[in-house]
């Protein structure tokens, strides 16, 4: 597999590796994704030429997906809110304790108002088929109503 990857600045790099996956954003196609890595860190994106639908696709979604990853303001953490609706105060919490939280708030709706009341809010943007049926499979389980037309 080529290693060489031109960079958004017109520069050549050789990558350390390429890495095949797939993108995750909201198309049923799922366009075959080669990452090229250098040093630890994704430094290249190009569409995969041997996926055998995609066939080296890539859309301008996905040619993002590096200015995404390492922007500056990307949310890397959970952050609970702590002023009021619509105001910017949040604190920083831990994986643990945003687990903790969201527990008690489901159990809570499940207990009072019953396992419908918790509704599946996802829809087109986000239809890649592993963040779908982990959240579906796990809101099956809990017994939560589903929107209509949603799979
Ligand atoms: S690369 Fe673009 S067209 Fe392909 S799955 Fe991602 S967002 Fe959709």
């Amino acid at each position: 597999m080529p290693s060489l990857i031109t960079t958004s600045a017109g520069n050549i790099i050789k990558a350390d590796k390429v890495v095949k996956t797939a993108c995750s954003r909201n198309c049923f196609d799922t366009c075959g994704l080669l990452v090229y890595i250098k040093n630890g860190k994704a430094i290249g994106i190009t569409g995969d030429p041997d996926h055998p639908i995609t066939r080296g696709h890539m859309c301008v979604k996905a040619n993002t997906y590096l200015r995404r990853t390492y922007h500056k303001e990307r949310i890397k953490y959970p952050l609970l809110r702590v002023g009021k609706r619509g105001e910017p105060d949040f604190k920083r919490i831990t994986w643990d304790e945003a687990y903790d939280f969201l527990i008690d708030k489901l159990n809570y709706c499940k207990k009072k108002w019953g396992a419908e009341s918790v509704v599946e809010y996802i829809y087109s943007g986000n239809r890649e088929f592993l963040a779908k049926t982990i959240a579906g499979r796990f809101l099956n389980l809990f017994g939560a109503s589903k929107l209509v037309g949603s799979f």
